[in-house]
């Protein structure tokens, strides 16, 4: 697998994604991706190993994030 953006190899790590709900920001740390080594550019992969939904309650309501720390 290669980086979309500049072609370098991309190595599996984590990163930290950010979801603007419209109303507050959701930090999501520790989202299993593939990072490019040079421009360091994200690339969220399911590989399976962490396919678990988290669901956070901020402010009284639900948020449903997937695994790739997408809002659902
Ligand atoms: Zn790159």
């Amino acid at each position: 697998m290669r980086c979309s953006k500049c072609g370098a190899t991309v190595e599996k790590g984590v990163t930290t994604s950010v979801t603007d709900t419209g109303e507050c920001l959701v930090i999501v740390r520790n989202v299993p991706c593939y990072k490019c080594v040079e421009c360091g550019m994200a690339a969220f992969k399911n590989d399976g190993v962490m396919a678990v939904n988290e669901t956070l309650t901020i402010s009284g309501k639900e948020y449903t994030f997937n695994a790739s720390g997408e809002l659902i």
